[in-house]
């Protein structure tokens, strides 16, 4: 049976709404027999809202704070996606990084990911649970929590992946793959069918923000397989 990460952006969680269209989603997987494993990022704007009461307060806040502030927006979104799972009859657990845990080195707000203990997770996958992981998160040694830096939901789901041996990631996002161009900008922007992650990571150099440049990296190393989807339209026979 095959296992898959989905791992859905902030606007595919925006609202009450789109939360229940993700769940709705992810039960076509189940119902299909597969094995699911979601992480997903905070509802769009969140991030940006939670930093900035931070930076209300203060021109330099201490970052292991930032992190604790920031963190949360994540923990909501995880918790919403398992209720909605839940209300439509798929049995579901919401972790966030440190509940899992992902570890990750002590560099508040970029830290790496050092190791995903995977048991508690294979555990509820077992009982046939979709398990619903917070993006962008993890817990340093001293035991205090770590964000990944923006973007950071893609490592998240990448190193999931990589330590769980998923078939595939999916990457859920507003634009149904990668393009030559932004193409909510450029009319005549193409849609690249295949890509490697060599391009891939010089695409993120060069400012395209489909995925965090270091969730590529974490890929190529690992050989993690992505397909970028968008979670509004069905372009490809599947949605
Ligand atoms: N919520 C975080 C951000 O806005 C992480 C993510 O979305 O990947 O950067
Ligand atoms: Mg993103």
């Amino acid at each position: 049976m095959s296992l898959v990460v989905k791992k859905f952006g902030g606007t595919s969680v925006g609202s009450v709404e789109r939360i229940k269209n993700v769940a709705k989603r992810v039960k076509e997987a189940v119902d299909k027999g597969e094995k699911v494993v979601v992480v997903s990022s905070a509802m769009s704007g969140e991030t940006d809202r939670l930093l900035s009461l931070a930076y209300e307060i203060s021109n330099r806040p201490d970052p292991r704070e930032v992190d604790q502030v920031v963190s949360t927006g994540e923990q909501v979104a995880i918790g919403l996606l398992s209720i909605a799972l839940q209300e439509i009859g798929v049995p579901a657990v919401s972790f966030t990084g440190w509940q899992v845990p992902i570890e990750t080195d002590s560099v508040h707000t970029k830290a790496r990911i050092t190791h995903i203990k995977k048991e508690r997770i294979l555990e509820e996958i077992e009982k046939g649970k979709v398990v619903i992981v917070a993006g962008f998160q993890g817990i340093n040694p001293k035991g205090d929590i770590t964000t990944l830096g923006r973007g950071g939901s893609d490592t998240t789901a990448v190193a999931l992946a990589a330590a769980l041996n998923a078939n595939v990631c999916e990457i859920y996002t507003d634009v149904p793959g990668v393009f030559t161009a932004d193409p909510r900008i450029v009319e005549d922007a193409r849609k690249i069918p295949v890509i490697s992650y060599e391009e891939m990571m010089e695409m993120a150099s060069l400012g395209s923000k489909v995925m965090q440049i270091r969730s590529v990296e974490f890929a190529a190393k690992y050989g993690v397989k992505i397909h970028v989807r968008s979670s509004f339209s069905y372009e490809d026979g599947t949605w």
